[in-house]
């Protein structure tokens, strides 16, 4: 899976280059409120047009549900492109129609376009073969540098890579670069960090990281599960009892690999989920009834900090506790500053670990992090891509 061929691997020159990006941007009233993803697609669009070749841009762009609905228009992205990029960037009306046929054997080497949103054709997110080979016939090479779409199966993320020379962008190669090595080949003591909401979200992962990291930590409201497992009362934190024997065997596989899994020892409870509920700070093993965990405790972040601190690489997913709510953020923020503070290479799966470092200030002090949440978390449990598999082997 990580020896692909990347944009510098095929010649480019005059040729039409079909990428495939993640445009899916937030917007509010028709504006773009972040554009961070159409800054990071940059550099492969750069490369290309610098390398002359005639760049066909497509992209999601929210869920338009397969029908031409204007509200999800790539125009914004086209609008935001072509300040980025100094020159204008034509936005086809269509995806694969004559107005996007016309527009892409009009370019000139050097020149840049952008097609509707993939996603107006319901056949895209059924990886349609007649669609995958309409798009395909719009080039003559195929770039895929859309990582957060990378785990998906579509007409433009993987389909339309059996019918053209297939390579990623610079993107994509950071991604399998970076992640690959550190699962294949960690600087070590090699710690995870695993948060979130559910234990079975991140069953694949953990699996996966018993076998390769030597530390586990793991909070969030997974650790209640973890807690329920080894005898603790847990008030009303949130379980998933279907999975309390899995609790125990990941635990049993843990022992076993002389892998460490660490639990939080403390934890910030609340006697509603709210906001406004009121607060306590509890051992793990004595949670009271009416409390439920929302956030790891003082002595915890201490514990996961102290864990963090001569690491070689950390991996991170997953917030410690409802860290959209102040008071129960001091977990999340307490380890990315401990992330931000080692000097072991740093990896941040998407969604809100990232959120969370960005909003900290803490991105500069990452070594990686990363464009795609749910591509991330498939990528850690080791398995293949469908976006990536179709791309073409050194
Ligand atoms: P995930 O999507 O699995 O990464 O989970 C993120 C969500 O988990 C966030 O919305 C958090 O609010 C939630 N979460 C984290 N810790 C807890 C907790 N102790 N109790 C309830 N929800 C939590």
């Amino acid at each position: 899976m990580l020896n692909k061929k990347s944009i510098e691997d095929i010649d480019v020159s005059g040729k039409k280059v079909l990428v495939r990006c993640d445009f899916n941007v937030p917007l509010k009233d028709g504006v773009i409120t972040d554009p961070k993803r159409i800054v990071e697609a940059l550099p492969t669009i750069k490369y290309l047009m610098s390398h002359g070749a005639k760049v066909i841009l497509c992209s999601h762009l929210g869920r338009p549900k397969g029908t031409f609905n204007m509200d999800y228009s790539l125009a914004p992205v086209a609008a935001k492109l072509s300040e980025l990029l100094g020159r204008e960037v034509p936005l086809a009306k269509d995806v694969v129609g004559s107005d996007a046929q016309s527009k892409a054997a009009a370019l000139s080497d050097g020149d840049v376009m952008l097609i509707e949103n993939v996603r107006f054709h319901a056949e895209e997110e059924k990886n349609d073969p007649v669609f995958s080979k309409e798009l395909a016939s719009l080039a003559e090479i195929y770039v895929n540098d859309a990582f957060g779409t990378a785990h998906r199966a579509h007409s433009s993320t993987a389909g339309v890579a059996a019918y053209l020379p297939a390579v990623c962008g610079y993107l994509i190669q950071k991604e399998i670069k970076i992640m690959g090595d550190a699962l294949n080949n960690p600087v070590r003591p090699f710690v995870a960090i695993l948060g979130g909401a559910k234990v079975s979200d991140k069953i694949g992962v953990i699996n996966n990281l018993l076998t390769k990291a030597d530390t586990i930590i793991i909070g969030g409201a997974m650790a209640y599960t973890f807690f329920k497992a080894n005898g603790f009362s847990i008030g009303t934190s949130l379980v998933e009892d279907d999975k309390i024997d899995l609790a125990i065997e990941l635990q049993q596989k843990a022992k076993e690999n002389g892998v460490q899994l660490i639990l939080p020892i403390d934890n910030r409870a609340g006697d509603k989920y709210a906001p406004d509920c009121h607060d306590i700070t509890v051992d793990s093993d004595n949670i009271p009834d009416g409390y439920m965990g929302l956030d790891i405790g003082p002595k915890t972040e201490q514990m996961f900090a102290d864990a963090v601190k001569d690491a070689g690489t950390v991996v991170w997913n997953g917030p410690m506790g409802v860290s959209e709510w102040d008071k129960f953020a001091s977990g999340t923020r307490s380890v990315a500053k401990a992330i931000a503070d080692s000097s072991a290479i740093s990896i941040i799966g998407g969604g809100d670990s990232a959120a969370a470092v960005e909003k900290l200030g803490f991105a500069d002090k990452m070594t990686h992090i990363s464009t795609g949440g749910g591509a991330s978390l498939e990528f850690l449990e080791g398995l293949e891509l469908p976006g990536i598999a179709a791309l073409n082997d050194k």
